[in-house]
């Protein structure tokens, strides 16, 4: 999922509220784990890496 959050890093300067590029940042989290990472699509859903991994079996013997 993508989530637009206020990541304010208090830089000392006076505040440009709405105007300032840390004002609203898109983050983006995976939608099985919820980890800040690179997402992919996978049928309705944004995942991360992992996950999608974990959605395949491995092939048996293969994994050694
Ligand atoms: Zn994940």
């Amino acid at each position: 999922m993508v989530k637009i959050e206020d990541s304010c890093v208090d830089c000392g300067l006076p505040c440009l509220g709405k105007n300032c590029p840390y004002a609203e940042e898109a983050h983006y989290y995976c939608d099985k784990c919820g980890k800040e990472d690179i997402l992919y699509e996978v049928g309705h859903q944004q995942l991360c890496a992992e996950c999608i991994l974990d959605l395949f079996c491995t092939v048996e013997g293969s994994d050694i």
